[in-house]
């Protein structure tokens, strides 16, 4: 079941890539698995599935653990709303975070970040529709934000990564989503490597790989509903 739904997320993700002219092989597939117990994931990892995404701290923390006889084969991404008393159980246990909108945090994950650990792998969220109770940084502090996390030791920015509001159409959705890829070139401009642009999810994903997604998050479409 969960590996029918894989395969056809994973077509869904050809088939964009396909009608954007873009290689397949540049957009990975994160599964989140937010709500779903750890037996869903086994069965996810049993259909060669790798990357999962976490919403919450608590939750994804006791699924790492409960798989931890996996934990070499799984990378854990934590991609929902980082607080600051909740920094120091991420660096430990995370391999990526898509949601840095502040210098605080990514300054705590570095310090916290254990030392016999690889470098915490790191996005900044950007607030592409202006919401001012969203989070995500503001476009236009992205690239200060982004020189100031370079610069941070055992984290490594990988990239940056948006939420848009739901839109109705591919047009309005790949419009938004081409606000956080300006950003992305912008930042890129200006001399620091980035590689990874974590756009769209279950309803939206092929408008974010015509806008250049290379790493969509699925829950619904992979998981069911929530
Ligand atoms: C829940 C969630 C997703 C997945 O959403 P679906 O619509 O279930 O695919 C992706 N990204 C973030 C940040 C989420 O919170």
């Amino acid at each position: 079941m969960i590996g029918d739904k894989l395969q056809q997320v994973r077509t869904r993700i050809v088939t964009a890539c396909t009608a954007a002219g873009r290689d397949p092989a540049s957009v990975r597939l994160l599964a989140v698995s937010k709500t779903f117990d750890a037996a869903a994931v086994r069965a996810a990892h049993a259909a060669g599935q790798r990357a999962f995404g976490e919403n919450y701290v608590q939750e994804g923390v006791a699924k790492i653990e409960a798989l931890a006889d996996l934990r070499a084969e799984l990378e854990w991404h934590c991609i929902g709303p980082l607080q600051s008393n909740k920094t120091r159980v991420v660096a430990e246990h995370f391999d990526w975070v898509h949601s840095i909108d502040r210098l605080k945090i990514a300054e705590r994950l570095a310090e916290q970040r254990p030392t016999g650990l690889p470098p915490l792998q790191v996005c900044l969220q950007v607030n592409v529709d202006g919401g001012a109770n969203k989070s995500g940084v503001a476009p236009e502090d992205a690239l200060a934000l982004a020189q100031a996390v370079a610069a941070l030791p055992r984290l490594r920015l990988r990239g940056l990564m948006a939420i848009p509001e739901p839109a109705p159409d591919f047009e309005s959705q790949r419009a938004l989503f081409l606000r956080a890829a300006a950003v992305f070139e912008q930042i890129r401009a200006a001399g620091i490597e980035l590689d990874t642009l974590s756009l769209g999810m279950s309803a939206d994903l092929e408008a974010a790989v015509a806008a250049g997604s290379t790493m969509v998050r699925v829950g619904t479409a992979i998981f069911g509903q929530r």
